[in-house]
Parts: C-alpha cells; structure tokens; sequence
C-alpha cells in the first residue's frame, strides 16, 4: 500500500512510518514540524519507499492516490497544546476533515489518532468506549479535548454519510524513545531531571494516576486495529495504574538517581485518575501490552541519556 501518516515526524508518528515501512508499505509523511523534528525520521532518509512533505494538514492538499490514512497529526503534550491552542483546534477540525476528504477522494482507508483526553477528568473508572467523558468545554485543556472530540464526530460523520471506511484509536499515555526531553510530559520532565541531579517535579499531591504504555506496544495495538472492521473508537493502552509519585519512584529506581522531589501547583482540570479498559482490543485484536513501565523506562534510558548530553553540549556551546 502506499500509506499517508500525517504528524510521522513526531514522537509517535515516526514510530508507526518506521513500522510501515517494515512491513513493506510505500510511506509518505506529511508534516509541518511545528512539534516534530526531522531528526526522527534519519533512519529513513535514504529509503525508496519513503517521502515526507513538509505539509500544513489545515491547508488543502492533495498527495495524489494513497490506500490508507493515519492521521497523527496534532501536538499532544500539554505544554505543546496549551502553547499552540489555536493551532491544535485547527488540525483537529479543518485537518482532520481535510484528510477525511482525501479518504473519500482516492477510497482509502482512515485511521484517527485520538485521545484518553476524549473522556475528560473521568468520573468512571476504568475508562471504557462506552463512556463519554466528563471535560470541560472551555477550560484551558478544551482546545485539545474539544479539537479531538470534533475530530472523532468527524470521522464517524464520513462513515456514515461517506461511507469512508474509518477507525478511531483512543491512545492512553505513551512513552519511550524519540519523546523530546522538553516536551513537558511527566516521563520526559521526570527521566531529564533524574539524569541532571536535579529535583523531581510532582505537580499536585502525586496522587493523580496515569496509565504508561510503552512505544512498540501502541504502535503494534494501532496496526491491529488498523486491520480490524471496526468503526466505533477502540483503546489501546496499558492498564497497570501507577499514581505519579510512584511513577517518579520507578525513575528514581531506574536511572539510579537520588534527586529530591518538589512539589508544584496542579494545573486546572488535570485528570485526577486514568486507566484504560481494553476488554475491546483483547478480544476484538487479540492484543494487549507486553511492556511493564520498569522495564519500558529500561528500554528508554539510552535514549534519554544522549538526548540530555546533547542538550547540555548545545547549551555549553
Ligand atoms: P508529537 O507532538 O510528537 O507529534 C505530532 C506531530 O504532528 C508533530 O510532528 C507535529 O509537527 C505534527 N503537526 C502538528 N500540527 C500539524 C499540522 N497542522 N500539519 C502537519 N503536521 C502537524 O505528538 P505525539 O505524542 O507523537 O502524538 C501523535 C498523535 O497521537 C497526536 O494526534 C496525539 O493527539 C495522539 N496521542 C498521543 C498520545 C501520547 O501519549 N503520545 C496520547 C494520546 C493521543
Ligand atoms: N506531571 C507532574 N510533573 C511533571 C509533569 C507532569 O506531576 O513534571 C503530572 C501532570 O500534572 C499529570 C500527569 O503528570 O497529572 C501526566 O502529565 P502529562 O503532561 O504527561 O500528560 P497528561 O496525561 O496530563 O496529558
């Protein structure tokens, strides 16, 4: 097939362009590198079958015929988002549907990158497809929350009036290599400080959870499900729990750090839990997580450890 990935340039994007393209696809990657990094994608550089364009998915665009559409396409840390709101509504929205269109155009399949971030600060726990979420539609996380929201009522929109033969993935934290150092994200920020000494920020009491899924295992959910006939969303997440405090113990353990912790403000309409059913993708896919956090925080930390050496030789330059 010759397969669109809209945001491959980013963290998880150019994790799924490396395994299309393992799998034997032609891959063209269409990014505008506002949170991505072409660095991401050097292992592919020299390789016939992949194309990238660098590409505002909001402006109308037509790569000629392509059979599948995996629409990435989006900053998703919350540092990213909350910087460029704006940008964020409009690749949910006028992105989403213009790829929506291409599907249409050249009958390709469609699969939408979506969120945890759909069901909110949830008030049922775990989270399971059949919940609709508890957000609030004007704080400062709506133009993400929103932005995906619409993003997935689109893409239903085109199954049902289109006929756009469409998946929608619900992706629960996921980490490992390629996560910028910067990025703000509780792995990022908490691997970088444990390296440099420096304390561990706990935004809250660190009482809040999250559910961590490592790199290779949501990359192998997405393509499962990218396989499947099924249109409604579909989670694709770890569900072991960790509250973020024990998530800095990990790191701590880990990287054999003995920074101290800080505690900060907890930003607005943070999610106080977060864990995903995945009743649905263990029997509709078959699938579900290998990867344990102590073990994916293993399977990061060479990563982590160059990225923050170079960041430190950048600034000493
Ligand atoms: P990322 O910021 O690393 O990647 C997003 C990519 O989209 C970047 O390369 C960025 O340059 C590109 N992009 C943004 N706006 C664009 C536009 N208008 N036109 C073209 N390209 C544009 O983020 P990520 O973590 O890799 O997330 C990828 C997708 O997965 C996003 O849609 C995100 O909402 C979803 N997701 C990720 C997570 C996670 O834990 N990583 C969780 C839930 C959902
Ligand atoms: N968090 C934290 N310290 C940090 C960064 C994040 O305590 O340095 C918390 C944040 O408040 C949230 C959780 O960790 O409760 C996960 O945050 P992240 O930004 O990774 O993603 P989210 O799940 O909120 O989108």
């Amino acid at each position: 097939m010759r397969i669109l990935v809209t945001g491959g340039a980013g963290f998880l994007g150019s994790h799924l362009c490396d395994a299309l393209i393992g799998e034997g696809h032609s891959v063209l990657c269409a990014d505008n590198l506002l949170t991505g990094r072409m660095e991401n994608l050097t292992q592919l550089a020299h390789d016939k079958r992949f194309e990238f364009l660098q590409q505002d998915i909001c402006l109308p665009f037509d790569p000629g015929k392509v059979d599948y559409i995996f629409d990435f396409a989006s900053p998703a840390s919350p540092f990213d988002y909350l910087k460029h709101g704006i940008e964020t509504l409009q690749v949910g929205s006028a992105g989403t549907i213009n790829c929506l269109e291409l599907a249409k155009k050249y009958h390709a399949k469609f699969l939408l990158a979506s969120t945890s971030e759909c069901y909110g600060d949830p008030l049922e726990h775990p989270q399971k497809e059949t919940y609709w979420g508890h957000v609030n539609p004007v704080g400062p996380r709506s133009v993400y929350d929103e932005a995906k929201r619409f993003a997935e009522a689109a893409t239903m929109a085109y199954h049902r009036y289109h006929h756009v033969d469409t998946r929608i993935v619900r992706i629960f934290n996921t980490y490992g290599p390629r996560l910028p150092i910067n990025d703000g994200r509780v792995i990022s920020n908490l691997i970088r400080q444990a390296l440099r000494g420096e304390p561990l920020t706990i935004y809250g009491d660190g009482l809040q959870t999250r559910s961590f899924c490592y790199v290779s295992d949501e990359v192998s959910g997405i393509l499962a499900l990218s396989r499947a006939n099924e249109h409604l969303p579909t989670n694709v997440g770890n569900p072991s729990e960790f509250s973020i405090l024990e998530c800095a113990q990990a790191v701590l353990k880990v990287t054999g750090s003995t920074s101290i912790v800080k505690f900060e403000p907890l930003p607005q309409d943070d999610p106080k839990q977060r864990r995903p059913d995945i009743t649905k993708a263990r029997t509709l896919l078959g699938w579900e997580p290998k990867i344990d956090l102590h073990t994916g925080l293993e399977l990061s930390l060479e990563y982590f450890r160059s990225a923050v050496e170079s960041a430190s030789v950048q600034t000493r330059k």
